[in-house]
């Protein structure tokens, strides 16, 4: 072997970078020239010759140990130091006519020789130079096993999987059996490129290592991007020495050599300590790509050093290949899958909604808002308030996130209202108090009126993962860089990259969100549709009632006053007749005249529906003073003491029909009393929420309970036709009916025996 110590050390900063001489620190593992290491792998000889003449112009170190000759013989020699003529031919016709650029393919086995094993050569081009790679020849071609056999099966088995988890196995289960190594894993990269194991297949002796989640910085930036741009890495010895390239720069291109493509390419220091912490000896490792970006890995492991035949990795590359292209397949059946699963769920909730009435059994019974989502608590704000199942945040907690969320201009946006985090902390502080079960939020506005709003939650990462360097389940190890690599370092680097961090909220579920709320605006909007068909509905019916009301009370009286006329007629000329005919004569008499009140009444009460209000400032002390005028009469019969304790406001009503209401209201309270000593109060509550409530007291014979809607009601009287002074029980329909017009309403409340309390309100009207 040649000794390289005595050749001059080149700063790093001219582009001459060895990985041997340079290694990698802690602050530059991000930025290693990974690409360049300026080495190679001690299992074999990298040459590097110019294209025209087949000059070797840089070669590895440990040349002599393959080639019989080191640096000092084989630079500035042509190849035909190394290969027969026939070899020469053959790189030459490779050259020529094989696509090799930046792509190697085997080109022959160059003979044993004494002290040697056979090698395999391998042939591409980068940067107008032409590389050739020597590994020993693994295995005798009559016991190298069919690969080609093996590869058919593992793509047929591929093509069986139906879903992702079912498709991974089958990859790692294949790739087993086409490389005998110890462990394959397909390893997937989250968005922020931390890592997950989600298919295995290891010796029955060795741990599970499916589901374990590994920090990003377990592949650096540089070896990811390397990943992007080859399908296999080999590194059959991951504690054997790296061979430096003599010399380090081209002497052609004045460059490093690219070794992106070198099965031979010297590992990071960084990697093979990883390694070497993990008991593996020897690795293997293959790209997953999906879109031209790197989805994952299949990464093997092997605890002792082992040899990976150019067949096998043929194979392997295959292998990737296939998987890449068919993992795009199974993403988008298993997505699709997910998406009906959602949809179809979604679909349950809003029927159940539609039938219960509202939004809230969606967060009870089975399925709920929960089941519609891959998440672990939801809450949906309706009916002015929160209605949450599984781990959420307080309610006032939620307060607080929906008044942040309302001001987002994610809300605001009329095509795709929502929002989503995977870390609500990084944009709002607030988050911080709850961020262990919901640093991931998926929420959706509902009415901007109502603020309905639904929310979905994730809870932080490091709570539901199973981390590969949990730093209980291992022991502390130091390596020779100190413990940057080792599980309970990178544990801690884990836990600080995937701090108040959840899993990210896939494309799907958040189609599926827009979806879901699209269903319940459309509930919402068909239902105030119904809303408004029932409001047209009544208000035509209570318009024909009216109509009807009037025409039937005007018409009857016309015959009603022939009828009486006739009665009266008789009467008279029936002077003479017997007293049984004249009591008959007399009964129908008080029949028409009481006809004619119900008739007046029913003439008064349509009225009251047809006519147009006139709305201004009214002092209700004038109204009460002229209804007291108006039923002076009354009060002159029944002595009744009246209390206006306050004076009352002044309110935008209708005057005439404020005091028709009044005048009922203290007509009732003169006529149902039977106290020696009668009293009214007349009043208004001013602090209110509903506004000022005017109420009429009396201390008479009060009103059951189970009687306090009939009164209401138009002909309803509770006592006989002529008791307490008698009455066609229209007044409280007609009170009824006022305040209605106000948009007020009226209740009352009473005791029996004790007395009764009137109570309304008379909103303003709406502005046109
Ligand atoms: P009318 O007084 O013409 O019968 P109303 O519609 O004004 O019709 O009242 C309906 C019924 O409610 C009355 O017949 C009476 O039984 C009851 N009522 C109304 N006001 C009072 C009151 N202040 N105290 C007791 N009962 C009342």
């Amino acid at each position: 072997m040649t000794n390289t110590s005595n050749l001059p050390p080149l700063p790093w900063a001219d582009g001459a970078y060895s990985i041997k001489r340079h290694g990698v620190s802690l602050t530059n593992c991000d930025s290693e020239p990974v690409q360049m290491p300026g080495c190679s792998q001690a299992h074999g000889v990298v040459l590097v010759l110019r294209v025209s003449d087949l000059t070797i112009l840089q070669v590895s170190e440990n040349a002599a140990a393959h080639l019989g000759l080191g640096p000092d013989g084989l630079l500035g020699k042509s190849i035909s130091t190394v290969v027969s003529a026939e070899g020469e031919r053959r790189l030459r016709e490779y050259l020529e006519k094989e696509p090799i650029e930046r792509n190697p393919l085997y080109v022959f086995t160059l003979p044993a020789r004494t002290g040697a094993a056979a090698l395999d050569l391998s042939l591409h081009t980068i940067d107008g130079l032409a590389v050739l790679e020597c590994e020993p020849t693994a295995c005798e071609a009559a016991a190298a096993p069919d690969y080609y056999a093996l590869v058919k099966k593992s793509v047929v088995r591929m093509h069986t999987a139906q879903t992702l988890t079912d498709f991974c196995r089958i990859v790692t289960e294949e790739v087993r059996a086409l490389t005998g190594l110890d462990r394959v894993m397909v390893y997937r990269f989250h968005a922020d490129f931390h890592g997950e194991v989600v298919g295995e297949s290891h010796r029955t002796d060795l741990d599970p290592w499916f589901g374990l989640h590994y920090p990003a910085e377990d592949l650096p930036r540089p070896a990811r991007e390397i990943f992007k741009k080859i399908w296999v890495r080999p590194l059959p010895d991951a504690a054997a020495p790296v061979m430096e390239l003599v010399p380090l720069i081209n002497p052609d291109t004045r460059r490093s050599l690219t070794m992106t493509h070198c099965a031979l390419r010297g590992a990071s220091v960084m990697y093979t300590e990883y390694l070497q912490n993990m008991n593996v000896a020897a690795s293997l490792t293959m790209s997953l790509l999906v879109d031209g970006e790197l989805w994952g890995l299949i990464a093997c492991h092997h605890l002792t050093p082992t040899q990976f035949p150019y067949q096998v990795r043929a194979a392997c590359e295959f292998v990737a290949q296939v998987a890449s292209l068919q993992l795009r397949a199974v993403e988008q059946r298993e997505s699709l899958a997910y998406r009906l699963r959602l949809e179809e769920t979604h679909n349950r909730l809003v029927g159940q909604a539609a039938q219960d009435a509202g939004l809230a059994p969606m967060t009870v019974g089975k399925p709920n808002l929960l089941d519609a989502m891959d998440a672990t608590g939801t809450a949906i704000f309706h009916s002015e308030r929160w209605w949450s199942v599984g781990d959420t945040p307080s309610d006032a907690q939620l307060d607080d996130l929906k008044t942040w969320l309302e001001a987002r201009p994610e809300f605001q946006s009329p095509m795709r209202p929502v929002f989503a985090t995977d870390s609500l902390v990084r944009e709002y502080p607030g988050g911080a108090a709850f961020s262990a079960i919901a640093s991931g939020v998926l929420a959706l506005p509902l009415s901007r009126k109502k603020g309905g709003v639904v929310l979905w939650f994730r809870p932080e990462t490091i709570q539901t993962v199973r981390w590969g360097g949990n730093p209980h389940d291992k022991p502390t190890v130091t390596g020779p860089h100190g413990p940057r690599l080792t599980p309970r370092k990178s544990f801690e680097l884990f836990t600080e990259s995937v701090k108040d961090r959840a899993l990210p909220w896939k494309s799907v579920e958040i189609e599926a969100a827009l979806r879901l709320r699209v269903l319940i605006m459309e509930l919402v909007v068909s239902r105030a549709d119904q809303l408004t068909e029932m409001n047209v509905d009544l208000t035509r019916s209570n318009e024909e009632l009216e109509a009807f009301a009037y025409v039937a009370s005007h018409d009857l009286k016309e015959p009603l006053r022939g009828i009486s006329k006739y009665t009266h007629q008789l009467l008279e000329s029936a002077a003479s007749a017997d007293g049984e005919t004249r009591q008959r004569l007399e009964g129908l008499m008080r029949l028409t005249l009481r006809m004619d009140s119900l008739l007046d009444s029913l003439l008064h009460f349509s009225r009251v529906g047809r006519a147009t209000l006139q709305f201004q400032p009214v002092d209700l002390n004038e109204v009460v003073e002229e209804a007291l005028e108006m039923v002076a009469a009354r009060r002159q019969e029944i002595p009744t003491l009246i209390h206006i304790p306050q004076p009352l406001p002044t309110v935008v009503c209708d005057r005439m029909r404020a005091r028709e209401i009044f005048v009922n209201l203290l007509a009732n309270a003169l006529k149902y009393n039977d106290q020696p000593q009668r009293e009214i109060e007349i009043g208004c509550h001013a602090n209110d929420t509903r506004g000022p409530v005017f109420f009429v007291r009396d201390n008479g014979i009060g009103i059951e309970p189970r009687h306090f809607e009939m009164v209401f009601k138009m002909f309803k009287r509770l006592h006989g036709r002529d008791a307490f002074g008698g009455g066609t029980g229209a007044g409280l329909s007609i009170v009824r009916k006022l305040v209605e017009q106000h948009r007020g309403s009226v209740w009352l409340e009473s005791t029996p025996g004790a007395g009764s309390t009137f109570y309304f309100t008379l909103s303003p009207p709406l502005l046109p």
